[in-house]
């Protein structure tokens, strides 16, 4: 199979770390070009150097920005048609969970909420159309098996991004036939907020293997263990390659078997 990435141009939201950072070093390895932001230079900088050292330096864009700085988004997709002329897939990763229940979670932390999962589409999503359309490209978002399958531990993350899934529909019919708009849907990836929860566990004498193995047991997950960054990543260049040509407005799970629906 041939992904076709060779002289493609990709932006990732979020690179600068986990899946992210994951889909960024495949789509290299692959033959694109990327450009990825975060809001922390100083990561991304690190980052960016070793990233230039391992693909060259001609092959890695950044720029430190949020995603939800609508102008920063815009003066980054000007940065990349300048930089590179073209983009061809732009992957909406940045983002982070929200843990609280209904009674914990304030009018604040719901706006905050919906804030980022929508915004973090809709403001990347309208800058980089033109390129987009202009390639015949294709946007993944990275989204959460709880979109289906809520966690009360999780509820306006999870109500948050079953509205992300509803918008991504809406998207991929709008931007047909130019452009395809899909999902990842992941379950426990070892990235992320489970890399900072494993950090602060109370006996730090338990090793991650057997940190992550005892999590997985608990959350019932069929494979028994958390998905690898770069086993997300894989999803995330397979639906936005050429291989994946004659899809549109789909998911894909990446769970390990975690969901309860058929
Ligand atoms: P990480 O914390 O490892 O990486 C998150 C990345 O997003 C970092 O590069 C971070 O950099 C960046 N980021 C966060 N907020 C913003 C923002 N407002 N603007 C720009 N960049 C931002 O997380 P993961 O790799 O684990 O998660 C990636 C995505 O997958 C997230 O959207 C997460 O919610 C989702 N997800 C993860 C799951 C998991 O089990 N790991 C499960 C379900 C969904 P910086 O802080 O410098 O901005």
């Amino acid at each position: 199979m041939n992904l076709g990435y060779e002289n493609a141009v990709a932006v990732v939201t979020g690179g600068s770390s986990g899946i992210g950072l994951a889909t960024v070093r495949v789509l290299l390895r692959n033959g694109a070009r990327v450009a990825l932001c975060a809001r922390n230079a100083d990561r991304l900088n690190d980052v960016a150097s070793v990233l230039r050292r391992d693909h060259g330096e001609d092959r890695v864009l950044t720029r430190a920005l949020s995603v939800l700085d609508a102008p920063a988004v815009g003066d980054f997709a000007e940065d990349v048609k300048a930089h590179y002329g073209r983009c061809d897939l732009l992957v909406n990763n940045a983002g982070q969970g929200r843990v609280s229940t209904f009674a914990e979670t304030s009018d604040e932390d719901w706006r905050a909420e919906y804030d980022l999962k929508l915004f973090s589409q809709i403001y990347p999503a309208r800058a980089f159309l033109p390129m987009l359309r202009e390639s015949r490209g294709a946007i993944v978002a990275v989204n959460s098996l709880l979109a289906y399958q809520p966690e009360p531990h999780m509820v306006c993350t999870s109500s948050a991004r079953a509205g992300v899934q509803n918008l991504l529909k809406s998207l991929s019919v709008e931007m047909a036939p130019d452009v395809r708009v899909n999902s990842v849907l992941l379950g426990l990836i070892g990235s992320g907020q489970w890399t900072r929860r494993f950090a602060e566990r109370e006996d730090k004498s338990v090793s991650r293997e057997e940190w992550y193995g005892d999590l997985a047991r608990r959350k019932g997950i069929p494979l028994g263990r958390l998905g690898d960054a770069e086993e997300a990543a894989n999803a995330v260049a397979f639906l936005g390659s050429r291989a994946a040509s004659y899809i549109t407005g789909a998911q894909l799970e990446v769970s390990g078997g975690l969901s309860r629906h058929i």
